[in-house]
């Protein structure tokens, strides 16, 4: 099932050009709409039933007439995933010299979940002298609460996928620093459950620059797959349902800049793109 969240941050079910409304049905709370996703993770296997006989008669819309919002609003937490592709490693060295360390002496790091916007809005840069890059990655969405998880348990816990976008200020600062601005953050365009999605250990994705094709790459080259790296994160901490873990980017990181539109495609979950600016206050 594709869940979106639309409008005024309704809820609707996508299949192929249209969005069926299930905010009554949910009762859901449009001014919660991250507790409300909370409570629908919860409840997911008894409602999905009701969910799925209500839209042969359900209020639905045409996508191109709403508008979407960031699927998971606000988590607690984005746990993030460094350096988890060797190809991606090797163009960082190359480009920057750094002897950087895969995710395996790395561990990871946290994003500000204030940085996530939707998949309809614009990316705000807030430097125009700082090379800032698209990172596509596979992001996923914890289901219940998670601690010390095996790798061979992980997939009880997550509950669906999504396509991310991890935007960095390329440099020397820390990277919660340099990837925590406010719409560094897009994601969407809806979450794709697990029980739909299938392997997430082996699925396809793009990233594009308007016409140029910038990254093209497969999860099956993760370093630590979603399920071992859902173990390493919750060996640290607890996983709270809602927050968010994106597993990495691929080789061909590249610069965005004004008037750039960039666009993510990942198999079996869909896409979207945002476009570039600067900040206000950066134009002048
Ligand atoms: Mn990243």
């Amino acid at each position: 099932m594709k869940i979106a969240l639309f409008n005024e941050y309704k809820i609707g079910v996508v299949k192929e050009d249209c969005i069926y409304d299930i905010t009554d049905l949910l009762n859901w709370d449009t001014e919660k709409p991250q507790q409300s996703f909370v409570t629908l993770m919860k409840n997911f296997k008894d409602l999905k039933p009701r969910i799925e006989s209500s839209l042969r008669e359900g209020e639905h819309y045409a996508l191109s007439n709403v508008r979407l919002r960031p699927p998971i609003p606000n988590p607690g937490k984005i746990v993030a995933a460094p350096v988890n592709y060797y190809l991606h490693q090797d163009e960082m060295n190359e480009q920057f010299n750094n002897a950087e360390y895969t995710i395996e002496k790395l561990g990871f790091f946290l994003k500000a979940p204030s940085s996530i916007i939707g998949p309809e809005e614009m990316i705000r840069l807030p430097f125009k002298d700082r090379r800032t890059d698209h990172e596509a990655e596979l992001a996923f969405v914890v289901g219940k609460r998670a601690k010390d998880v095996p790798a061979s348990e992980a997939h009880h816990y997550i509950f669906g996928y999504f396509a991310l976008m991890d935007i960095t200020v390329r440099g020397k600062e820390d990277r919660p620093w340099r990837k925590s601005f406010d719409t560094f953050t897009p994601i969407g365009p809806w979450v794709v459950t697990a029980d739909e999605f299938g392997d997430p250990n082996s699925v396809g994705f793009k990233l594009w620059v308007g016409e140029e094709l910038r990254q093209s790459a497969n999860t099956k080259d993760l370093i630590y797959d979603c399920y071992k790296f859902f173990e390493a994160a919750s060996a640290a901490m607890t996983l709270e349902p809602g927050d968010i873990l994106t597993t990495g980017t691929p080789e061909g990181v590249g610069p965005i800049t004004k008037g750039d539109t960039v666009r993510i495609q990942i198999d079996r979950i869909g896409e979207f793109s945002v476009s570039v600016d600067y900040k206000e206050e950066v134009h002048s």
